[in-house]
């Protein structure tokens, strides 16, 4: 069986007889590969390699640095098509989300490219008289990036090209479940000439995390996964002084106003509810149509479009929607199903049922779209995130109800209202407690220029990711007072010194 390891200090690393976990092709249900399990020892070479690193790599010029960062750039567009394979082989979303994927990422390696600009300080001349103060940013030192299953290329591309860019070197800890992108973005970073040990992949599960959060010479840990786990890193995390960023679930609503256009709405939500297989951070997994003629009109709308969706393996150009991640997901998904006929809420459109019957793909892990209505605030289908192609109406009777059921929710990653009322939208986008906010634009996922980050239970700590808050999280500010002599010689002061 296909090994898959780690990389470390430049060097491919095996490790005979350690624990494993198996990887699958999402598409046809094989095991393709074994991936292996750091445990403490090897995360302890991981930090060595990585400090090693660090002093020379946090000396070398940022303009240097950039020019690092554009010749990655340019390899991962050239080799942009292989690494969405790459992705859809072990994720099983179809290869063109995937290429959006690849692209999205390396949007922030082109803002990384910036470095020189993003790490300019600033500078009062004559805060007194003979004296100058400037600020500066430098690097923090060995950065961790934990990530997630859904986006094994664009979240770890969120995190290292700016710690890099700020003079950090770095650990990548991918997802178990699909993590040969990260070896493959690690040749990439070698042929760009990064030196050896500034950027590493450790694969590994919860023992190399806690061996990470634990260990003395991390000292800024990004983590991107579910709430529960977000908030375990950040807490234990912080504890140990480390700098840490955790972004966590969520349950992403769409307002749907009476003046909206429903058709674009209903093509809106298409994509942003069932793209990926809802596998998405960002996904809408709950529409709230305001008025009962705004919900009868969209729901007839959806269940429409959904008997026309499109679902294949990812290699299959045609195909709109792909498998799920695993068995153990696909097993789960339809529990929440199952669940949301429990609690009462009508299933409209039935995805459960759904088998793929083309030859080589009958055991992957496919399910066709589902469609509640009527879910209410108090159902665990409308409070929890399902992370699968199921979509929640959650009926309103007016605008203020919707901001209401909003604003109560536990998560606050991203939301949109669909308007033609521009006083409406303003106002959405300023009382809404969520952290990434759309009007007329279902995923607003933010430019790799600005910053990514919700509120609430999906994000614990003070710093969103990439943009101006990524250069911020990579690296801290440090203030110099200067006099030089030759100024005038005022003798011993003992009172705080004032501008005089
Ligand atoms: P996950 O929390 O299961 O795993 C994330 C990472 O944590 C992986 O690297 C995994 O190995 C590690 N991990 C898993 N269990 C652990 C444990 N007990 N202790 C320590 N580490 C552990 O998440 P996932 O299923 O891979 O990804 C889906 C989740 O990620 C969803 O909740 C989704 O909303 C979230 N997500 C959030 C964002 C965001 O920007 N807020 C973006 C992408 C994904």
């Amino acid at each position: 069986m296909k090994q898959i390891s780690h990389v470390i200090g430049g060097q491919s690393v095996e490790v005979q007889g350690g624990r494993t976990a198996p990887v699958f092709n999402p598409a046809t249900g094989a095991q393709t590969a074994e991936v292996q399990l750091a445990n403490a020892a090897l995360v302890d070479d991981a930090v060595a390699a990585a400090r090693a690193a660090f002093p020379a790599w946090a000396a070398t010029p940022p303009l240097h640095r950039a020019r690092l960062l554009n010749r990655l750039r340019d390899l991962i567009e050239t080799h942009a098509q292989a690494l969405a394979e790459i992705i859809s082989a072990e994720h099983g979303k179809v290869i063109s989300d995937a290429r959006g994927e690849v692209t999205r990422g390396l949007e922030v390696v082109e803002f990384a490219c910036g470095a020189p600009q993003l790490l300019k300080g600033e500078i009062t001349e004559n805060i007194g008289v003979g004296i100058d103060s400037h600020a500066v940013r430098q690097p923090i030192g060995v950065a961790v990036g934990i990530t997630p299953f859904n986006f094994p290329a664009m979240v770890p591309m969120w995190m290292f090209p700016v710690a890099l860019a700020c003079g950090n070197t770095f650990i990548l800890k991918p997802s178990e479940r699909d993590p040969s992108a990260s070896l493959f973005i690690a040749e990439l970073v070698a042929k760009a000439g990064f030196p050896p040990g500034v950027f590493n992949v450790l694969q590994g599960d919860k023992e190399a995390v806690e061996a990470l959060l634990a260990h003395p010479g991390v000292d800024a840990l990004s983590f991107v996964g579910s709430t529960p786990i977000a908030r375990h890193i950040y807490a234990t995390g912080a504890a140990q002084g480390k700098r840490v960023q955790a972004l966590g679930g969520a349950k992403n609503h769409m307002v749907v106003m009476p003046d909206a256009d429903l058709d674009a709405v209903a093509d809106a939500l298409m994509g942003a509810a069932y793209g990926s297989a809802g596998e998405r951070c960002m996904a809408i997994s709950v529409a709230v149509p305001v008025g009962e003629r705004t919900a009868e009109g969209l729901r007839e709308r959806l269940v429409k479009r959904l008997a026309t969706l499109k679902i294949g393996p990812g290699t299959d150009a045609a195909a709109e929607m792909g498998p799920l991640v695993t068995r153990v997901h696909l097993e789960r998904v339809r529990g929440c199903i199952d669940r949301g006929i429990v609690e009462g809420a009508e299933l409209v459109v039935d995805g459960r049922g759904f088998r793929m019957d083309r030859a080589g793909f009958e055991d992957g892990f496919y399910i066709g779209a589902s469609l509640f209505d009527r879910v209410q605030p108090q159902m665990a289908i409308y409070r929890e995130e399902i992370f699968g192609p199921v979509l929640c109406i959650a009926r309103v009777d007016d605008y203020a109800g919707a901001v209401r059921l909003i604003n109560a929710h536990e998560f606050g990653n991203g939301t949109s209202i669909f308007t033609a009322d521009g006083s409406v939208a303003r106002d959405f986008a300023q009382r809404i407690q969520v952290g990434m906010v759309g009007i007329n634009v279902p995923i607003p996922v933010p430019m790799a220029f600005h910053s990514f980050g919700g509120w609430k239970a999906s994000l614990f700590g003070d710093h969103h990711v990439h943009g101006p808050e990524g250069v911020r999280f990579y690296s801290r500010l440090k203030t110099v007072t200067t006099r030089w002599p030759g100024a005038t010689r005022e003798g011993a002061s003992f009172v705080m010194p004032t501008m005089k």
